[in-house]
């Protein structure tokens, strides 16, 4: 039996891609092998949001041009954000790589034959389901337009039909995934949006929740925070990345909304959907941010708490308008301070947040086991533990808090 090995990096878009090319190749008679050593073919899915992360590519395609030396007949594909339209120069560049494929495209030499083959056969209690690939919005530090390209909804019916059978396969939950998954739609003849998207999947029996990200400001719509509000199994969850603070540093960013409009927006998102979990996203030390304008942004998560924040220093992209136009000038140290001053303002606010749970009772979504216990979500995305006494997996359970932590919670099953 041919073996095959997928190396994943980057964001639940190339995680959820892996899952479904690991699934089709299990199904076409392929055996997934722990070792590129032993595989007959090998996968690269590829991201390049930090140059970082790309030089992690670039480090373990060198790595395999020895193993092709020795075994000619090993195929090595590449998919994810490194594979841009200009495949010619990235053969050039990586002679030892066989195939290269863009994210969410199946090449010719897969023969995909059947849509259904994609689909895991035994999909996880929460499964993702890409529903937008690309972005059109290039904010003028991100590579990704410049990778994934625009935007392309998947056709409507097509996400319904995937969902009813990943469903009948087991799933109990989805969360939806795009770059920006507001614009989901916009490029399709009858212009469905997110909010009739969750509506329709929302009728789907045994289906139980629904979550999906990442959300830009500039296009979250009434329309949507409406369906949110409205739909049983849409989780009362958000992902909703601010940047900054500073209106100044969002105009540099090209991220096309103010801080004014972001927290209307929450105001907003908050009367309307009762004990929403929202969080974040943060880059500090951008082009130019002096201490005040760091302050801003500090200032505006104190005031707006969210459950979480992802923060991140700002690092250059060969290839952006920022890496071009504006120069790096926040020294690195300072940035590393600004990062720990956020994460440990955040840690004090999600402790917060989070010990207003204890002695409550809520629903949990069991996805698997760690450290001899189960764990799960609630329907806000805590993470939650508790005793592993029964066969819980794929179960909703009722489970009553007992011990929080900044980042999870620990409870009892209620009888
Ligand atoms: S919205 Fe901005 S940061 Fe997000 S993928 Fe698009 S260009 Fe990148």
């Amino acid at each position: 039996m041919p073996q095959y090995h997928i190396w994943t990096i980057g964001c639940q878009m190339n995680k959820a891609e892996s899952e479904r090319l690991g699934s089709y190749l299990e199904q076409l008679g392929y055996e997934n092998t722990a070792t590129t050593e032993e595989a007959d073919l090998i996968i690269l899915n590829s991201c390049v949001v930090r140059q970082s992360a790309e030089n992690r590519v670039t480090g373990k395609l060198d790595s395999l041009k020895a193993l092709k030396n020795s075994r000619p007949q090993v195929a090595i594909a590449v998919t994810g954000c490194l594979v841009n339209s200009k495949t010619d120069e990235l053969k050039r560049r990586f002679p030892q790589v066989d195939y290269f494929f863009k994210p969410g495209g199946y090449p010719e030499w897969l023969k995909k034959r059947n849509k259904e083959l994609i689909l895991p056969q035994h999909p996880a209690p929460s499964t993702f389901v890409p529903i937008i690939q690309g972005c059109d919005n290039f904010c003028s530090y991100c590579i990704v337009p410049y990778r994934r390209g625009r935007e392309k909804s998947r056709p409507f019916k097509e996400i319904i039909t995937e969902v009813k059978e990943l469903v009948r396969r087991g799933t109990k939950e989805v969360t939806l995934l795009g770059q920006n998954v507001d614009s989901y739609g916009h490029d399709l003849p009858q212009k469905p949006d997110l909010a009739s998207l969750l509506g329709e999947l929302n009728t789907i029996d045994g289906l139980c929740r629904i979550r999906f990200l990442t959300n830009h400001p500039k296009d979250m719509s009434p329309n949507l925070i409406e369906a949110i509000a409205r739909l049983d199994k849409v989780c009362e969850q958000i992902s909703l990345p601010v940047q900054s603070g500073s209106n100044d540093i969002l105009k540099a960013m090209r991220r096309g909304y103010t801080v004014e409009h972001y927290r209307q927006l929450v105001f907003k998102m908050r009367n309307k959907i009762p004990g929403l979990g929202l969080s974040t996203d943060v880059i500090v030390g951008f082009p130019g941010e002096i201490r005040d304008q760091f302050l801003k942004t500090y200032n505006l998560l104190a005031e707006l708490k969210f459950d979480c924040v992802h923060v991140a220093c700002y690092s250059p992209r060969v290839g952006t308008v920022a890496a071009q136009e504006l120069e790096d000038d926040v020294p690195p140290a300072e940035k590393r301070q600004r990062l720990q001053q956020i994460e440990q303002l955040e840690e004090g606010i999600a402790a917060e947040i989070n010990s207003s749970l204890l002695g409550k009772s809520v629903e949990v979504l069991v996805e698997g086991e760690k450290g001899g216990k189960w764990q799960g979500r609630t329907r806000t995305g805590k993470l939650v533990f508790f005793s592993r006494d029964s066969d819980f997996m794929g179960k909703l359970k009722r489970v009553k808090i007992e011990k929080t932590s900044p980042w999870a919670l620990q409870g009892r099953v209620k009888q």
